[in-house]
């Protein structure tokens, strides 16, 4: 096989990979490839979850057990099944059930060091006793750690927390980035979400909205900060210049429900990101808190 002969071949490979990935949908069987469930997001509660197919996470716990394991069984997932839990940081809106899912499910639990102080301490002033932390394990930012065949990378982002983190994750060949509550897109941030095939990142406020709304001053000075909330504005401009185009999927997340709305979201994201828009590159999605989106799998 010549030179070109090979390449032709790799295209055609990578482009009927694509296809089928595309057509299939959700045909795949349960438990196959690599997939990303966003059950809830937004500011009442945060959850995702990323599988491959021996290994499966939770991506913080920040909806109540008993709602976890209905969205999980509603798409056909044993809460049972999950390895292990991995947690951003310490807010509540990525915790707050994560006390009673670790005791039910016995699972790991993977935080840096500073989040579990502040974790601990804040169940301490909550229930007037820390925490059971008999499976937690403690990673560091920038430290790739290994749960089952997913390689994990936690990576610092800019947030009001004690030290708060997005991941990526990599198995089978395929790249999935997570990142939410982040003032902006530093450019280590953007590094990291280099050559991704599913990218979940914050579209939290449009900036017109967070303005005229209802937030007290101090609230809105907050979410706008380079410690607080990415705007569609700032993830467009990400779109619009560093970002790679790599991604199948988009899913929009962490959007604020008083202050954006998911055509104004989806509207700006498409774009900034104008031709780069295929049929099977930088599909867009939207992840919601009143319900678990459908899996997206590869
Ligand atoms: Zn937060
Ligand atoms: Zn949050």
């Amino acid at each position: 096989m010549t030179w070109d002969e090979s390449q032709g071949f790799a295209q055609r490979w990578w482009l009927s990979r694509k296809l089928s990935r595309f057509h299939s949908g959700g045909a795949y069987a349960a438990g196959m490839g690599v997939s990303v469930s966003v059950l809830a997001s937004g500011s009442r509660g945060n959850s995702a979850i990323v599988q491959s197919s021996s290994t499966r996470i939770l991506v913080d716990a920040g909806i109540s057990c008993r709602e976890t394991f209905k969205r999980m069984q509603a798409a056909g997932d044993d809460p049972h099944a999950l390895s292990a839990i991995v947690i951003t940081h310490e807010h509540s809106d990525h915790v707050a059930g994560l006390l009673v899912l670790a005791r039910k499910l016995s699972v790991p639990v993977f935080m840096t060091g500073a989040t579990h102080q502040a974790w601990s301490r804040a169940v301490r002033d909550a229930t007037g006793e820390p925490p059971d932390t008999e499976r937690i394990e403690f990673f560091s930012s920038g430290r790739s750690f290994q749960i089952g065949d997913i390689a994990v990378t936690p990576f610092t982002i800019p947030h009001d927390a004690a030290d708060p983190v997005g991941f990526t994750f990599r198995a089978e060949g395929i790249k999935i980035g997570v990142a939410t509550d982040l003032g902006y897109m530093p450019a280590s941030v953007r590094d990291h979400l280099r050559c991704c095939d599913i990218l979940v990142l914050e579209s939290n406020h449009d900036l017109e909205m967070l303005r005229v709304g209802p937030y007290p001053w101090s609230v809105k000075q907050r979410v706008g900060s380079r410690t607080g909330h990415l705007s569609n504005k700032a993830l467009a401009e990400f779109f619009a210049g560093d970002y790679d185009g790599n991604a199948s999927y988009i899913v929009l997340a962490h959007l604020s429900e008083q202050n954006n709305h998911p055509e104004v979201a989806k509207r700006e994201a498409e774009m900034a990101l104008g031709t780069r828009r295929s049929l099977l590159h930088n599909r867009i999605e939207l992840a919601t808190q009143a319900q678990a989106m459908q899996p997206i799998r590869l």
